[in-house]
This record gives C-alpha cells, structure tokens and sequence, in this order.
C-alpha cells in the first residue's frame, strides 16, 4: 500500500472500521469499509470487479466508503459512508460467496446497509437478501428508476447554478454520457426547453436519445470542451484536470459523474477560470436520497427530499463567495460540519432500533 501501513492510511481518511473479508469454501474475497457512523449506519454498495491486487480493493472501499459519508451529510440523511469492494476471480462460487457476505452484514446489525454498486446482478442481491435484512433490493415495488431519481437530483443543482451564475434566456447545455443518468437528464432537460449537446461512447446510444430530445451529436472526445452554458459530465471520474480545465469553455459545470475532480485541487482551478461548479457529491446524490428515502425511512415520495439539493446548492455557491473559497470546498466543510463530534462507533443504538449484544445482564 502506498505511502505508509494500513493504519496510517486509515488514519489519513479516519475511518471507524475495515473488516477483511474471506471464506474459502466459496471463494469471497475482499473489504467492507466503515467510515463514518456520527449519524447513524453506514450506507453504501457493494462492488464485484477482478481487482488486479489486494491493494487496488481495500484503496477502492476506503475512498469509496469516505466519499459516501460525504455525500450522506451533506445530504442531510441519518447516516455515514461505508462501502464493500469483492474481488472477482476464477474461483469464485458466486452465489453461495453473495449468501455468505450477507451473513457477515447480517452479523453487523444494522451497523452498514448496502445496496448495488459496480458489477453487481439482481441474483447476488437475491442470494444476500437470504442472510442479511440489511440489502436494498432493486428493483423493488414503488422504489422507481433510481438513475432517474439521481438527474432529477443533478437537474436541481443545474438550475440552482444557472441562476447564480446570471444565465438567461435559452440554455444551452452539452451533455457528456447518455446512459442511464445522462439519458434521463438529457429527457428532463429537453422538457425544460434547454438546447442540448449529448456524446457517447456508444455512437447509437448518442443517436437514440438526439431523435428523442432535438439534441445535436458531438463527437465523445469535444462534448466536455463544447461552446455551452453547461457542461454536465455523466460518464467518467476525472474528466476535470490539469488537461481539461484550461480547455472548457462553459461557464457551469454540474453533471452527475462520480469523482469528477481528478485531484483536490482542480476544484480551485475551476474557480480560477470563472467556471461554477456544481459539487459532484451533492449534485448526483439523489439516488442515495431514493434509497434512504425509501428502504430506511418508508417515504413513497422524495420529491420534496430531491429538491434540497437545490437550495443546498446555493447554499454551497453562497459560502464559497462569502469565504473566498472554491465550491468543491465549501462543500466538503458543510458536510464536515456536520460531523463535528468526538469518533467513536456510535450508531450502536441508533434509532432505538440496533442495540449491542448484551453479553452480561445490566443489572
Ligand atoms: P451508465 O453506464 O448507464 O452511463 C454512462 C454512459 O457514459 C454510457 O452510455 C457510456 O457509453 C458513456 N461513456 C463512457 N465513456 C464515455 C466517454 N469517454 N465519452 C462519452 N461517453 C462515455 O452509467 P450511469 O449509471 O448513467 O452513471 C453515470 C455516472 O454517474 C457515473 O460516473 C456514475 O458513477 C455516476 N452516478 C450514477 C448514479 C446512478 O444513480 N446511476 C448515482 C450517482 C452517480
């Protein structure tokens, strides 16, 4: 692992707890990381990729697990960041390897709820659905689309930076990735009465959702550095960095991709140039906020929950103005405040609901 031991990776990102996960009859290998538990259980999902070492899985479940406690607080939602990375390989008896990880969440107690992530399929949430209480399962009756859920999310945000950033009239935004999130973005949009721009990988997907909308096709590699008053990135991390910041030619960008600032600092070089942008954990977390909403809370409608991120948009654009500093790192300071209080692992009996084992009578 680079840069020193474990401990002192942990350390570095202050996570609560790494459990290292294996079993040899089935050959389920790989991390669950805890990272964040001030205010309540850990969210986060489950991830299955052929890993090309140990280091590459464990580095991937605590970044992972520390982005999603981010994204949780500055949601406003009861609980913290947790995130599993398994390791795919030959030997991998995949079913009873899914039906033995959920015993291990099982065991946890409520303490991490998880949910799909990368390389995940229906029939692993079903074998973990057999031993753990803890798995949201999709789809599910009434829970709805939640890529969906996640562009009206980012459309919240984009409007919210569209209006601070004193864009009027027709707005003409390039988007960058059609897929599930891209596509239903691109729909919403068009509704709105935006101009598009849509690019993706996949020629005919871009294709397809131009003949939908009225979208013009760009070529994949010009989309992000398209004349336009928004970019919004929904396919890759990374697409903001040294490289491409000093190329963009919009004046917001707020799109739905995951890590989209290759590292810390590009979040100041945006600002440099005069660009907004819309903090990718707070733009892209309403899928999270579905989840929550639905699976731990009951509610059957988070319009209401989704259209925070509009206000906590401006409130994130407002701080950055008053204090001089970048949105990336407004963000990350509001939902550090709200984090503000002494680490322990303290969602033991969170809701009333989780208790510890009581291995003595209290008396
Ligand atoms: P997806 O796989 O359905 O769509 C991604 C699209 O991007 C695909 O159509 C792909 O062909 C295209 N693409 C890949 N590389 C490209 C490139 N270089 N140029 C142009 N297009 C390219 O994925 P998704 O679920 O829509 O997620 C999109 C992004 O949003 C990801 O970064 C994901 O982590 C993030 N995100 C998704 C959700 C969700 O609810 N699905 C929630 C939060 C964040």
């Amino acid at each position: 692992m680079e840069g020193g031991g474990i401990f002192e990776r942990l350390a570095e990102y202050d996570h609560e707890q790494v459990i290292v996960v294996q079993n040899r009859e089935t050959g389920l290998r790989g991390f669950l990381a805890i990272h964040d538990t001030t205010l309540g259980p850990a969210f986060g999902g489950v991830r299955i990729r052929p890993y090309a070492n140990d280091a590459e899985a464990l580095e991937d479940a605590l970044r992972l697990s520390r982005g999603m406690t981010y994204k949780a607080s500055l949601a406003g939602l009861p609980g913290g960041g947790g995130k599993t990375t398994l390791v795919e390989h030959a030997g991998l008896r995949r079913e009873a390897a899914f039906e033995s990880f959920g015993a291990l969440v099982e065991s946890l107690g409520g303490r991490y709820f998880c949910a799909r992530d990368v390389g995940i399929q229906d029939s692993d949430l079903e074998a973990m659905a057999r031993t753990t209480r803890f798995v949201a399962r999709d789809p599910a009756p009434g829970l709805g689309d939640v890529s969906e859920h996640t562009a009206i999310g980012v459309r919240h945000s984009l409007r919210a930076c569209v209006e601070s950033a004193g864009i009027r009239g027709k707005v003409r935004v390039a988007i960058q990735g059609v897929g599930s999130v891209g596509g239903w973005l691109a729909r919403m949009l068009s509704r709105d009465g935006m101009e598009l721009l849509v690019a993706d990988a996949v020629e005919e997907r871009a294709a397809a959702v131009a003949r939908e909308t009225g979208a013009r096709v760009m070529a994949a590699d010009e989309i992000l550095f398209a004349e336009a008053d928004v970019v919004a990135p929904c396919a890759l991390g990374g697409v903001l960095n040294a490289e491409s910041i000093p190329r963009l030619r919009c004046r917001v960008v707020c799109g739905s991709a995951n890590n989209m600032l290759a590292r810390p600092e590009d979040g100041e070089a945006i600002e440099a140039r005069g660009i907004m942008y819309a903090p990718d954990y707070l733009a892209n977390a309403g899928g999270l906020i579905r989840g929550v909403d639905y699976f731990v809370l009951g509610l059957v409608d988070s319009g209401p929950s989704l259209a925070r991120i509009y206000e906590r948009t401006l409130e994130v654009i407002r701080m950055a103005k008053a204090e001089g500093i970048s949105t990336a790192r407004a963000a990350d300071r509001l939902a550090e405040a709200r984090l503000k209080k002494k680490k322990t692992f303290r969602d033991l009996t969170w809701r009333g609901e989780v208790h510890p084992p009581a291995l003595t009578p209290v008396k």
